[in-house]
Formats: structure tokens, C-alpha cells, sequence
């Protein structure tokens, strides 16, 4: 699953290109840099890889969406509609401008409901952030027809699935704008980073001048001479992350295949259990494996399985009960707990999530288990492996 599990002497050496230059900011410094410039020419691999026009490097995943939220003019008294199922740094980003977040149901592709999209749609509504799950696919057809029909924004969270695909087109390339995460147990990571892809060059350039104080970066090389067009924040990525990541990404293609080849053979051994159903995949070719997740038939049986597959010594995650991934345990969203009060409108519109219940969510949720797949496994510990998660499955069924 990680990027991290299979570092090495390539992560290394381009770290050391920047510690031998001593600069370790990505803009300015030109002469002593020595034209080492690596968020530069990882912002280049990242537009190759992903086929988009263009790449903006930030210092999260999480700053990656604020900056595309502020690029794309969401805003105060905008709704966006978002999952029930993600990492709370999708809600994080839309409070971060002012907007109001309107969570909707998932369905059994573990991302945004389509149907639940459509009834969510009201005249404040500016936007649609699919949060593409657990290394695969929202219904992206299904979510670009609605915002055609309805004019809105479409933006891809696909912090969890770098290297994932839809129809042959990267996650997070559909949309106006996308965002990859390349925190530490990410697909590929810089230890800490995320970037913003985009086809749309009014995108890219406020987001180049957001995620750095406004710069416009025009100034040449005297970065007192840049212009400030509209304010923007510190949210840099460092040339130490990047290097880490422009050596990651260059393993993209090895971690992929590694992951789906060990998916492959755990989703075929569990499919032997009758009672076992996978997550809805929209395109199964595009899915970057770096989980196996699936749904038995009860509560009780999900709960109990996850607690016999940690006793035999494995890892599963049961996003229920997880107090970071699900609504059900965001309690501080809920209570609308923040350090800075909202503005009055947003505190009005948050007042909702105190009481508001997902049921057709927490039917699916309930009884959904994911099994994070290694890259540092051999075939015969993933045959291993399914023999121990078939066992603990059954044995709580
Ligand atoms: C990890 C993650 C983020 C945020 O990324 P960070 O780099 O940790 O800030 C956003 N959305 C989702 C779905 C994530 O999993």
C-alpha cells in the first residue's frame, strides 16, 4: 500500500542533490541551487504521468484542496457536496474557504452516490468533490452528467488513489481540478505533500499564486519583484519532500502492478466465501489495488471478522468504527467544534449535522471491511495471508 514500504537508494540520492546544494526552498536561490530544482521537475513528472496541462505541488493533500477550493472561487455561502466516507481533510478544506459542506450518502462503490448527488442539489450549490475511496473509482460518467446538467464545479479528492484510472484517464484529471495526497502512507509519498492536476490554466495560476503568498512568480529571479494579484498562504512544498516523491513517482508503475497482482490473488481466494461481496468497482481496470474491500452480510459478522482477522495477526480496517474516515464518529463536525467561530451563515448551515442521520450509509459501512495490500509481500505470504483471512472470516459468519 504505501510508497514508503519500498524506499531506497533512488529516494537517497535525490534527496542528497538538494543537500549538497544547501537549498532546500523550491523557488528563488538560482545561482546557488546549481539547477537542482526538484518540485519543479516533479510538478513535469506529475503532468506526464497524468496526462494534464498542469501540476501544482502543495505542502498536504489538504492544502492541495483548499488551494483548488480558493483557484476554482468556492466560497462562502457556496454548498459543496461531499461523501459520508472519506478522510475528514475533505471537509477540513471546504470549511478552510467558508463553504458549507453537504455530505450525501455513498453507495456499494464506497464513493458518492449518484442519486444522492442529484437530490442534494439546491440554488447555493457550486461544486461536486467525489473523494475516490480506498485506491478506486467514484461513477465519474454518472457525476459529470450532473454537473453538466446543473452547471457545477467538479472536483476530484483523489488523495487516496494516485495512479488509479477511469476510462483510461487519471483520477483527479476528469474534473475541473484534482488532488493527490503524498503524506506518508500514501500511494507514492514525499513524507509530507499533495498537488493539485488541472487542465485549466486560470486553475493553475491561482492556485501556482495562492499556495505561495500570492506570488504571481514573475518577478524573475528576485522573488521581491513578484506581483501579488489576490493573497494566498504558505502551503509550499520544500525541495527536500520533493525529491523524496520525484523518486516515487518514477516507482509508480512497479508499486501498481505489484498491488494488483497481490489484490488479484486475495480477491480470488475470498471470493470462494459465498457470503463475501466485493465494493462496486465502476471500472475495474483503472482500481490501484491498494485495498481489498468488501462486504459481508450483517454488522455482526463485519465487527466480529475485523476482530478475528487482528487476532490472527493481520491488519483490516472497519471504517464504522473508525473515528477519522466515517461521519458516524465525526463528532466534532457534528458539534460544529471549531477553535475560530464560522461566520453566521455557516454556523446556521452546520447546525444540520447534529441531528442529521445517513442510514442507507451506515448500511453499507456497517458491514464493510477493507484489507490494506502490501508491496513488500511475496506471492507465498499473500497466499498465507488469504488462507488466515479466509479462516478469520468464516469463522465469524
Ligand atoms: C490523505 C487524504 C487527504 C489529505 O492529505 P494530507 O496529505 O494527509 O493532508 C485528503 N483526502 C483524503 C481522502 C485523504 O485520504
Amino acid at each position: 500500500m504505501p510508497g514508503f514500504e519500498l524506499f531506497g537508494a533512488e529516494e537517497k540520492k535525490e534527496v542528497n542533490d538538494v543537500l549538497e546544494t544547501g537549498i532546500y526552498m523550491r523557488y528563488g536561490f538560482d545561482g546557488p541551487r546549481k539547477g537542482i530544482w526538484k518540485a519543479k521537475e516533479l510538478e513535469q513528472a506529475l503532468t506526464e504521468r497524468f496526462n494534464v496541462k498542469y501540476a501544482q505541488l502543495t505542502s498536504s493533500g489538504t492544502t492541495a484542496l483548499t488551494t483548488a477550493m480558493a483557484a476554482l472561487g468556492i466560497g462562502a455561502g457556496d454548498e459543496v457536496i461531499m461523501p459520508t466516507f472519506t478522510f475528514v481533510a475533505s471537509f477540513e478544506a471546504v470549511l478552510s474557504v467558508g463553504a458549507t459542506p453537504i455530505l450525501v450518502d455513498v453507495d456499494d462503490t464506497l464513493t458518492l452516490a449518484p442519486d444522492a448527488v442529484r437530490a442534494a442539489i439546491t440554488p447555493k450549490t457550486k461544486a461536486v468533490m467525489p473523494v475516490h475511496m480506498c485506491g478506486s473509482m467514484a461513477d465519474m460518467d454518472a457525476l459529470l452528467d450532473i454537473c453538466k446538467d446543473y452547471n457545477l464545479l467538479l472536483l476530484e479528492d483523489a488523495c487516496q488513489s494516485t495512479g488509479a484510472t477511469y476510462k483510461g484517464k487519471a483520477l483527479g484529471s476528469i474534473g475541473h481540478a484534482g488532488t493527490f495526497s503524498f503524506d506518508f502512507v500514501k500511494t507514492i509519498t514525499c513524507a509530507e505533500g499533495g498537488a493539485i492536476i488541472t487542465n485549466i490554466e486560470d486553475i493553475y495560476t491561482k492556485a501556482d499564486a495562492f499556495s505561495d503568498h500570492g506570488h504571481d512568480h514573475l518577478g524573475g529571479a528576485d522573488r521581491g519583484a513578484d506581483g501579488h494579484p489576490h493573497f494566498g498562504y504558505n502551503f509550499r512544498i520544500s525541495e527536500l519532500h520533493a525529491a523524496v516523491g520525484l523518486a516515487q513517482i518514477r516507482k509508480l508503475d512497479k508499486f501498481l502492478a505489484i498491488q494488483r497482482n497481490n489484490k488479484q490473488i486475495l480477491k480470488e481466494a475470498l471470493g470462494a466465501i459465498p457470503e463475501v461481496t466485493f465494493r462496486r468497482l465502476p471500472d475495474p481496470e483503472g482500481d490501484s489495488a491498494t485495498f481489498l474491500s468488501f462486504f459481508l452480510p450483517s454488522a455482526e459478522a463485519a465487527k466480529a471478522a475485523t476482530a478475528a482477522i487482528k487476532a490472527a495477526g493481520l491488519p483490516a480496517f472497519y471504517w464504522f468504527d473508525n473515528n477519522w474516515h466515517y461521519f458516524r464518529k465525526w463528532n466534532h463536525f457534528k458539534e460544529g467544534a471549531t477553535l475560530h467561530p464560522f461566520a453566521a451563515q455557516l454556523a446556521k448551515a452546520m447546525e444540520v449535522y447534529k441531528t442529521k442521520e445517513f442510514p442507507a450509509s451506515d448500511a453499507l459501512m456497517s458491514r464493510c471491511i477493507s484489507f490494506p495490500i502490501s508491496l513488500a509481500w511475496t506471492d507465498e505470504e499473500v497466499r498465507g495471508r488469504a488462507e488466515k483471512l479466509i479462516a478469520a472470516i468464516k469463522s465469524a459468519l
